[in-house]
C-alpha cells in the first residue's frame, strides 16, 4: 500500500493511530440520558466509549425524553448534573421545544449556568425549522452567539435547502450546525448555502458518500466530526471521517479542523 501523502513513508495504519493521539478530538453529537425509543446513555458509558476511542471532549445534549419536564427543564437538567462533575470532558448543549412556554425562560436559564448551544429536532418536537414558532429561539442564539444544532434527514419536510436559505436571510449571524450532514437533501443545501460560512455541517450517521462529498466540495473548514452515540458508532463514525480526510490527501491542520478546531471555534475552548 502506498504511504499516504501527509505523512510519507509511514505505514498507514500507525498513521491512523497517531493522528489519534496527536489530535484534540470533539465529538459534536451525543446524547445523555433516555428517550421515548428506549435508548439511553448515562455519563460514565459516553466518557467511557470517549476514553477508549481518544476523544477529548463531546458536546452533549438530551435525547427526546418521555416526560422532558415544561422546556425541557428535566432533560436538560440530565445535562447540566453531568457537565458539574465532568467540565473538562462536556460541552453542554440544551434541547428546547419551541411549542412550549417555558422555552425561552428554559433557554436563559440555561444559558446563565454555562450551556454553549441549542439541540432543536424538527421531527420530534412537530415543527418545520421556517417555522415562526422557532424565530425567537433563533433570535435569542443569534443575539447570545451561540450555535443551533438542527436535526436534518427524515423529518416533516425532508427538503430543507429553501427554509435554510429563508432563515439565513432572516437572522446572518446565526450559527446552524447541520446534524447528519443534511443528508436527504444534501445537494440542494450545498448549492443554495454555498456562500453561506455560519454553516457547519455534522459527519454523524450520513453517509460515506456524503461525507466524502461535503469534505471535498464544501471543504474542511466547515465540516465538523459527530458519532450521534449512542445511535452512532464512536470509532467507526471517527475511522470514516479520518479515512476520507486521509484518501483526500488532508494535511494534519485540515484534519485538525474537521475532529475539532472548528466546533471549538464556535463553542469556545
Ligand atoms: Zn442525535
Amino acid at each position: 500500500m502506498a504511504p499516504y501523502h501527509c505523512f510519507p513513508g509511514k505505514d498507514p495504519r500507525i498513521v491512523y493511530e497517531e493522528l489519534l493521539d496527536a489530535t484534540m478530538i470533539v465529538d459534536c453529537h451525543t446524547h445523555l440520558g433516555e428517550d421515548k425509543d428506549g435508548m439511553h446513555q448515562a455519563i460514565p458509558e459516553l466518557v467511557r466509549v470517549m476514553n477508549k476511542h481518544k476523544v477529548d471532549r463531546a458536546v452533549a445534549f438530551p435525547f427526546n425524553m418521555p416526560g422532558p419536564g415544561r422546556g425541557f427543564h428535566k432533560a436538560n437538567g440530565i445535562i447540566a448534573k453531568a457537565y458539574e462533575s465532568h467540565k473538562d470532558r462536556l460541552i453542554p448543549f440544551m434541547r428546547l421545544d419551541p411549542h412550549s412556554p417555558a422555552c425561552m425562560k428554559e433557554m436563559q436559564e440555561r444559558l446563565d449556568q454555562g450551556f454553549r448551544g441549542i439541540k432543536l429536532h424538527p421531527r420530534a418536537q412537530s415543527f418545520s425549522i421556517d417555522e415562526e414558532i422557532a424565530f425567537n429561539i433563533y433570535d435569542a442564539a443569534q443575539d447570545n452567539d451561540i450555535p443551533i444544532i438542527i436535526h436534518t434527514g427524515l423529518m416533516r419536510r425532508m427538503k430543507i435547502g429553501d427554509a435554510l436559505t429563508n432563515i439565513i436571510k432572516e437572522f446572518p449571524k446565526l450559527k446552524i450546525i447541520l446534524a447528519h450532514g443534511a443528508y436527504v437533501d444534501i445537494v440542494r443545501v450545498v448549492y443554495s448555502l454555498k456562500g453561506a460560512h455560519n454553516i457547519l455541517f455534522d459527519t454523524s450517521v450520513a453517509p460515506i458518500y456524503d461525507i466524502y462529498e461535503l469534505i471535498y466540495t464544501v471543504g474542511p473548514d466547515r465540516v465538523v466530526y459527530g458519532s450521534d452515540t449512542p445511535y452512532g458508532h464512536m470509532a467507526s463514525a471517527l475511522e470514516a471521517v479520518v479515512d476520507i480526510a486521509l484518501s483526500l490527501h488532508l494535511p494534519k491542520e485540515k484534519i485538525d479542523m474537521i475532529l475539532g478546531q472548528n466546533i471549538l471555534e464556535w463553542v469556545g475552548p
